[in-house]
């Protein structure tokens, strides 16, 4: 090879490698530009209350009890909410499950006693400053997060959470709860705390929303959510508490009551099943 053939080759060479770095430059700031944009959320049933919400930077688990559940990043901050003390929403189980975690901070409802050898020897024991106790009308920050919490007409709190301009609601136990067999004056006196409760966020806007639909309460099952959704603004709309009856979901997408929101319910079918949104 003639002097001036390598010299061409060598060009040639340099050009490629330049090209394919500037290829690998913009598909990573495209790359890194779309992850800003897109916001995706990815939200994990678990088992009954229990639902995960994934975030850009960080991952909120709302009363888990008991489930499998989805492997987590662990870069992310975690944050474990409880709503309330009844088995079915907290399990002192939690400490132990998310203590392989770097990050974690819990959030109960102040009608959860915590008892020292549920936490001594974990991650959460020797850092007390990552474990908070909310009543309910209370409002605290944390991190990025803002947290309020409204009075469960059951026990404990509802959330409702604002962090990176989301806003989720997860109901614990706050629900109208009309059982028929109840005296009148008991279920007028239920329906009267319900609707105080959801006064105070009549006409918020709530990106995803977890709401109790229980088909126990037979034809009254959908009062609560009905109620809620046609008082707020909601995006996504989980229906929970079903105790594995899915079907009360279905139930009510054919309902006619709820034609004007039935696009924003969310059908669960399964434990583990997922949705990534936007
Ligand atoms: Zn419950």
């Amino acid at each position: 090879m003639q002097i001036h053939d390598k010299i061409e080759k060598l060009k040639y060479r340099k050009t490629v490698l330049w090209l394919l770095d500037y290829q690998q430059f913009r598909t990573a700031g495209l790359r890194k530009q779309e992850e800003v944009r897109s916001m995706e959320i990815k939200i994990t049933y678990i088992k009954h209350s229990s639902f995960s919400v994934e975030l850009e930077d960080s991952i909120l688990i709302f009363d888990y009890y008991k489930g499998k559940l989805p492997a987590f990043s662990r870069s992310k901050k975690i944050y474990i909410f409880a709503s309330h003390s009844h088995f079915d929403h907290y399990n002192a189980c939690i400490f132990d499950v998310f203590d392989m975690y770097e990050n974690v901070t819990y959030i109960l409802s102040n009608d959860i006693a915590v008892k020292e050898k549920e936490i001594s020897g974990l991650k959460i024991g020797k850092n007390m400053d990552k474990l908070y106790f909310v009543k309910p009308n209370d409002t605290i920050s944390i991190d990025d997060l803002s947290i309020s919490t409204l009075k469960s007409t059951d026990e404990g709190v509802a959330f409702i959470i604002n962090v990176n301009d989301i806003s989720i609601y997860h109901a614990g136990d706050l629900n109208w709860w009309n059982w028929n067999g109840e005296p009148e004056v008991w279920n007028k006196n239920m329906e009267k705390n319900y609707k105080t409760e959801i006064e105070k966020i009549k006409g918020r806007f709530f990106k995803l929303a977890f709401i109790p639909l229980d088909g126990r309460l037979g034809d009254k099952y959908a009062l609560g959510l009905d109620y809620f959704v046609k008082n707020t603004q909601s995006e996504y709309v989980f229906p929970m508490h079903c105790f594995g009856n899915y079907r009360v979901i279905k139930q009510l997408k054919e309902a006619s009551f709820a034609s004007d929101y039935i696009h924003s319910i969310m059908l669960i079918e399964e434990e583990g099943q997922n949705w990534i949104l936007n």
